[in-house]
């Protein structure tokens, strides 16, 4: 039979990994499935790590990573596909909001011969209003950037080992993994999932983090706010061009006088722009710039359990 991996990235989760792991025995034992389970400790500051060390002990299904810091769950994430060695593996939360049950239908979709199954959310679960708008604007951005519906997708999914291949070769530090299994290719299909409330805890990410996540995403998808750039440098081309054969056509009749308000407002307007636009190219620089680089996206200090060791 075939073996799935559970890569499950986790910070600051001491009270979730216990459990997380427990539920997921219960479920994929019932079915008979043969599983591993990948923790990858992203620089917890609580007992997340002596947690998953303890359990690898008792339970041979248990493997753990420790990140050296915090590097940030997409990094977690890539680190647990390098570790896993299943022949499918399934990405999910540690803190339940992920349904375990699911797995068995990605399971079983997979043995069907689908090598991309992914979860999507049926309902956005329990959101503030101002998260909502964020991640609306967000995801129309990323869809129209990259052709793909994204409005409800998570980073909840199962891969076939082909899949895991490719995307672990992938050269680039910032992936957007929620983005680069469609990208990728293969063939794929969905089941919906009710996002859960979480088991314990709050969530990690704070209103700075979350549009920080969204700019980083979006620069590493695409280059449209480059392009709105130059389109807005064209409009402005334009009206240069109709105010400046205005402002001709005055000196020659001799009411070349007065204006003022137009100046002020023209130069604010074209010193935000460029402003604006320095920054966002600025922006792209510094992500070459950390691409060339070549650092790596993780630091592995510590490792638990017999799967984990390379
Ligand atoms: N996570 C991580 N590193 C981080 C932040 C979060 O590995 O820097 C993990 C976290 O432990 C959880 C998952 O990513 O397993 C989702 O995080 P969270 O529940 O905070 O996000 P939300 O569900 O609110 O999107
Ligand atoms: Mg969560």
């Amino acid at each position: 039979m075939k073996n799935m991996s559970v890569v499950i990235p986790a910070y600051n989760e001491e009270k979730s990994i216990c459990r997380v792991a427990e539920t997921i025995n219960e479920v994929l034992n019932k079915e008979n499935i043969p599983f591993d389970i990948v923790f990858v400790n992203d620089g917890s500051k609580d007992s997340t790590w002596q947690e998953i060390c303890k359990l690898s002990k008792e339970k041979s299904y248990v493997n753990g990573v420790c990140f050296s810091r915090n590097f940030g769950k997409e990094s977690a994430i890539f680190a647990g596909l390098q570790y896993a060695k299943g022949d499918c593996v399934v990405v999910m939360d540690a803190d339940l909001q992920h349904p375990p049950e699911i797995l068995i239908q990605m399971y079983n979709l997979w043995l069907q011969g689908y090598e991309v199954i992914e979860g999507i959310k049926s309902s956005r679960g329990k959101e503030s209003l101002i998260y909502k708008l964020g991640a609306k604007s967000f995801y129309k951005i990323i869809s129209s950037a990259t052709g793909i519906n994204m409005s409800t997708s998570s980073d909840f999914k199962l891969m076939d080992r082909k899949v895991i291949n490719t995307i672990i070769e992938l050269p680039e530090r910032h992936m957007f993994f929620r983005a680069i299994s469609s990208w990728v290719g293969y063939k794929a299909t969905s089941v919906e999932f009710e996002v859960q409330e979480r088991f314990e805890g709050k969530s990690k990410w704070s209103f700075l983090s979350l549009v920080k996540y969204a700019i980083r995403n979006i620069t590493s998808f695409s280059t449209a706010p480059m392009q709105i750039v130059t389109g807005c440098g064209i409009i402005f081309f334009f009206f240069a061009i109709i105010i400046g054969v205005r402002a001709i056509y005055q000196y020659i009749v001799g009411s070349a006088l007065g204006g003022f308000t137009t100046v002020i407002l023209l130069l604010l307007i074209i010193g935000a722009v460029t402003m604006l636009s320095l920054g966002i190219i600025g922006y792209y620089i510094s992500k070459i710039y950390e691409e060339v680089k070549r650092r790596p996206r993780y630091i592995i200090s510590k490792t638990a359990g017999e799967k984990t060791e390379k």
